[in-house]
């Protein structure tokens, strides 16, 4: 049986950053299943496949071919990595996830993929709903104008020009749509450990998680 570590929070906390640290450290794999789904938005925008379910949505999620490779992300074999970051997939990326034929379909994938090894898996629901099991459970937060104030540092250094305010609106809508959908929102899970990241840096967060995985 592997070791399970599941990262939960809004957009910007910092969870895959930290997820990155605690999985080197331990000699684990990283799960970003925020890549997942931004990958899936990606691909049914590509094929014109609207958010709403449909018969066209299910044929076109069952010939979908997502895997990682050096934690980078394939869609039917081509590297999306840099393309799931785009604003554009930002502001879509909810509206799909939202969806229960969506989310199914990546929870098979999720499972699957933490069936082979040792992860630490971050993500909206990976406490509550894909890894309900996991050793040890984080629910990562900060406030909105830290997390804003990240995500546009970010977005700065891909060279694109968005205004801290533009940034901030964006955050605070996907992360409403995240916590009131109503398929496995953004929950706190049972026996979370729940640490605000506001005046901690990443290797501090790391260290604390590292802990509490060896404890
Ligand atoms: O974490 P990241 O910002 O990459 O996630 C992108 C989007 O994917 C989230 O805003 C959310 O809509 C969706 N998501 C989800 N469940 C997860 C991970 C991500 O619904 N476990």
């Amino acid at each position: 049986k592997f070791v399970i570590i599941t990262i939960d929070g809004p957009a910007g906390a910092g969870k895959s950053t930290v997820a990155k640290k605690v999985a080197h450290t331990l000699g684990y794999e990283y799960l970003d299943t925020g890549a997942l789904y931004r990958a899936i938005a990606l691909y049914l925008r590509d094929k014109k496949v609207p958010p709403v379910e449909s018969d066209e949505m299910r044929t076109a999620l069952s010939n979908v071919d997502i895997h990682f490779e050096k934690e980078r992300i394939y869609l039917d074999g081509r590297d999306v990595s840099a393309e799931i970051r785009t604003v554009e997939i930002e502001t879509i990326v909810s509206s799909y996830a939202k969806l229960s034929m969506v989310r199914e379909k990546l929870l098979e994938i999720q499972r699957k993929l933490g069936s082979l090894g040792n992860i630490v898996a971050d993500g909206r629901d990976m406490g509550t709903v894909v890894f309900p099991e996991a050793i040890l459970k984080i629910y990562l937060n900060a406030e909105l104008k830290e997390r804003a104030k990240r995500r546009w540092n970010d977005i700065k250094a891909s060279g694109r020009d968005l205004s801290l305010e533009e940034v901030e609106v964006q955050l605070k809508k996907r992360d409403e749509e995240d916590s009131k959908r109503k398929h496995s929102p953004l929950r706190v899970p049972d026996g979370a450990f729940v640490i605000d990241s506001t005046d901690l840096t990443a290797d501090q967060i790391a260290e604390r998680v590292v802990e509490l995985a060896e404890n």
